[in-house]
């Protein structure tokens, strides 16, 4: 039995590539330093991962940004717009690399950059591959045997990591009308072929192969490619062994497909799908001479592995297969967690030893494979202990959240009557005019601000000189506000750091790191809180703010809370019970910090779910389940109020069409939504189906510190008014404005206004 690794963290155990990155990007440091950076980088993984004692180690699973990116540029996918620059400036690889990956606005050119998504359902972003209908390729940096043979050179024989062609594809977009990107599989097989042929000439055995879109819904014809694809590898490179990996989800339908193609090895995620072994193993795979690689270590989440399960698992596969067959891997890639657990010096022990980060994880792994043999059973008994302590500890498990829990009933997540008569009695009670304006939260977080909370932190700042700072800034916004006519105010947000975070500090239950960072895109790090026990909300948390803000004016000051499917979705969320309870544990806090600021005086409070779309599961199968819960949990948190209370939700980066319903379902007075840069094309989903509440279609980016005009944000609305009736519209900006300066803000937020007091005056236009 083997162990291997499917892809080890790049950013460096003190993120010092993030650092040597944006230093090289402020022209601090040449690009021989940051090359040298990052193969120092490689260079320490390999070697951490040799001593852990993984057989199989990966290589090419470095970038300097990301590896589909990478692949856009080995396989000479390279956007027409860039030709002139690469030409004009004989752009070395990685100035190019970052090109495509941020815009390059110099020297006379102005490139926009590709687009970034989310990778699956990781808050990971990958860089979407462009595709034209006369799309050639070729070879044009082999990057992948480049870090071959630097491993090589270095004492390793790695296992090179390469994203398998249909899935390249399959994550890319057509940039023109009339063909489909499948179609160029027959131009773009032959550049893998030669890529691969290089690989094996270079002394390479086993080549890891990524298909990860085997883990979404495919049509037979899409299932068809793969077989063509890897057939056509089998037979042009017949001694190559390919390790199939998927990961984040099961096969699914695709298996057969999968059983079907010939590779030398295939992985599975048994993480998320442990079901899937038993269906293996009950089919005459086993027949075969094919490896299975299980990967029982969680790549996408830092609790410790369950040995005991991870044994039965392993005698099962192996009484089938033998041991020359089966291997033991993480789940996915250990990109998704942070480096290295022994860095953290501020987490409390018990929680610690609950506790894996990836080089802990590979260390485990290592141990499997110990254990497997029947070797360091003392290792099987401490692993035991450590399961059995947090089941039983009482730092996890809190009776009086259970027995809330059980008490929550269908009324709970009701408001009392319906959004037509709550609409009626919030208009007279609220009395805003037509076409409110407000905003979406925060307002700029200056340097001094920033500077405010790091000086308060290190205690170079009393809380009284702390507090005293923000609430001048506070005023400062407030008077504002009111000064430009907005009608809806907010307090700004100044406390807050992070909109995760701030609740997760004052929530029971989390736990925060010192440097358990993990990559989101480029040279952007997040570092997630860990929710290790049950939530409960020990004091208010906003009322203060909130109140504060209020005393200082006659408008309406709008109550600012994170929603508890964001909270869960942007925190390492504990393994030991589902993610639905632990989401209504977070509801019920929420629920109670609702109540106490509606007490507190607050008529309108927002409960923004930015991310509440990126949770839905990979496979439809499941999206009903989901949304169930997580539409269950904001109503939970929000139905608590009087029906003239005004309950407001913010979504971001959303793509609604497929969810509308269930946005619908969590019957918010007021939606207010990313659209601008769509040009409201978002809001067509909201018109076909007819959507009864209040909606803000963002009607500036606030992404860009470009200031739009009054005129194109009254075109704006005019267009949102054709599908949804004017009376149902709000003016806003299409996010918070927390990363803006004050000066495009003030000039931006002032024609917002402007643009809504000129539709009030000539709203029949509009209706
Ligand atoms: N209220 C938050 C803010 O304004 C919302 C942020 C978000 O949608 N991501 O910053
Ligand atoms: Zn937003």
């Amino acid at each position: 039995m083997q162990t291997q690794n499917l892809g080890y963290p790049r950013i460096g155990n003190q993120r010092e590539l993030k650092k040597a990155t944006e230093q090289y990007w402020a022209a601090k440091i040449s690009a021989q330093d940051l090359l040298q950076t990052g193969a120092k980088i490689r260079l320490q993984n390999w070697q951490l991962q040799k001593e852990a004692g993984i057989d199989l180690i990966p290589c090419n699973d470095f970038s300097f940004y990301d590896q589909v990116l990478d692949t856009c540029i080995m396989l000479g996918a390279i956007p027409e717009r860039y030709h002139a620059l690469m030409q004009a400036q004989q752009l070395p690889v990685i100035d190019l690399l970052f090109a495509m990956a941020r815009g390059y606005q110099r020297d006379g050119f102005d490139l926009t950059a590709m687009e970034m998504t989310k990778w699956f359902d990781t808050n990971y972003h990958y860089l979407v591959p462009e595709f034209t209908a006369n799309q050639q390729f070729l070879l044009y940096h082999n990057k992948v045997v480049k870090e071959f043979e630097e491993a090589k050179h270095a004492g390793f024989t790695c296992k090179p990591v390469v994203l398998g062609p249909v899935s390249f594809l399959l994550l890319g977009k057509e940039k023109e009308e009339g063909f489909h990107r499948l179609e160029l599989i027959d131009r773009l097989l032959p550049v893998y072929l030669e890529m691969l042929a290089s690989l094996e000439a270079a002394g390479a055995y086993y080549v890891q192969i990524d298909e990860p879109c085997l883990s979404l819904d495919l049509s037979k014809a899409e299932r068809d490619i793969f077989t063509k694809v890897y057939r056509s590898f089998k037979e042009k490179l017949p001694h190559l062994k390919l390790i199939l990996t998927s990961y984040f989800e099961c096969y699914g339908n695709n298996l057969a497909t999968v059983l079907d193609l010939p590779v030398a090895a295939l992985h599975l995620d048994l993480v998320r799908c442990p079901a899937q072994l038993d269906d293996i193993l009950a089919t005459s795979f086993f027949r075969s001479s094919k490896i299975l690689s299980l990967g029982l270590v969680d790549g996408r989440n830092i609790w410790i592995n369950n040995y005991s399960n991870s044994l039965e698992l392993i005698d099962k596969a192996i009484k089938r297969l033998g041991k020359e067959r089966v291997w033991i891997a993480p789940s996915c890639s250990l990109l998704h967690v942070p480096c290295d657990l022994s860095l953290e010096t501020k987490i409390d022990p018990e929680l610690k030893q609950w506790m894996a980060f990836a080089k802990q994880k590979l260390e485990e792994l290592n141990t499997l494979k110990q254990l497997a043999d029947s070797k360091e059973i003392d290792k099987l008994e401490a692993n035991k202990k450590s399961w059995q302590q947090r089941k039983d500890s009482a730092r996890i498990h809190n009776q009086a959240v259970l027995e809330r829990m059980l008490l929550v009933t269908a009324v709970d997540a009701q408001r009392a009557q319906p959004f037509s008569r709550r609409r009626t009695r919030q208009r007279k009670t609220l009395g805003l005019p037509n076409f409110p304006t407000t905003t979406i939260g925060s307002f700029p977080q200056t340097k001094e601000v920033r500077n405010w909370r790091a000086q308060w932190k290190k205690k170079e700042l009393s809380d009284e000189q702390y507090e005293t700072l923000l609430k001048a800034e506070t005023r400062k916004a407030v008077q504002w506000q009111e000064e430009i006519g907005l009608d809806v105010l907010v307090h700004g947000e100044f406390e807050r750091n992070d909109m995760v975070e701030y609740f997760g500090e004052q929530l029971a239950g989390f736990a925060f790191t010192e440097n358990g960072w993990v990559q989101s895109y480029g040279s952007r790090c997040v570092k997630p809180p860990i929710i290790y026990g049950d939530v409960f909300r020990p004091k208010p948390m906003t009322v203060y703010w909130s109140t504060y803000a209020q005393s200082l004016t006659k408008r309406w000051m709008k109550g600012m809370l994170t929603g508890p499917v964001t909270i869960l979705q942007w925190s390492f969320v504990r393994d030991d019970q589902p993610r639905s309870a632990t989401c209504m544990q977070i509801a019920l806090a929420i629920r109670d910090e609702v109540l106490d600021l509606e007490n507190a005086g607050i008529k309108i409070i927002q409960i923004d779910e930015p991310a509440l779309r990126e949770g839905l599961p990979l496979r439809k199968e499941n999206w009903t389940a989901y949304l169930n819960w997580a539409v269950r949990a904001f109503r939970i948190a929000s139905s608590v109020v009087e029906d003239t209370t005004q309950i407001h939700t913010h979504m971001c980066y959303s793509e609604f069409n497929d969810i509308i319903e269930h946005i619908a379902a969590m019957d918010a007075d007021v939606i207010t939504i990313e659209c601008s840069r769509s040009q409201m094309e978002l809001l067509d989903a909201f018109a076909a189906f007819n959507y009864p509440n209040e909606i803000g279609p963002g009607v500036y980016d606030i992404h860009s510190p470009r200031v739009p005009d009054k005129e194109e944000m009254i075109e704006l609305l005019r267009k949102a008014s054709e599908v949804v009736s004017a009376d149902q519209l709000w003016v806003n900006p299409d996010c918070g404005l927390k990363t803006r300066h004050w000066e495009e803000t003030r000039k931006s937020l002032i024609a917002m206004v402007e643009a809504a007091r000129q539709l009030r005056k000539a709203p029949k236009v509009f209706i």
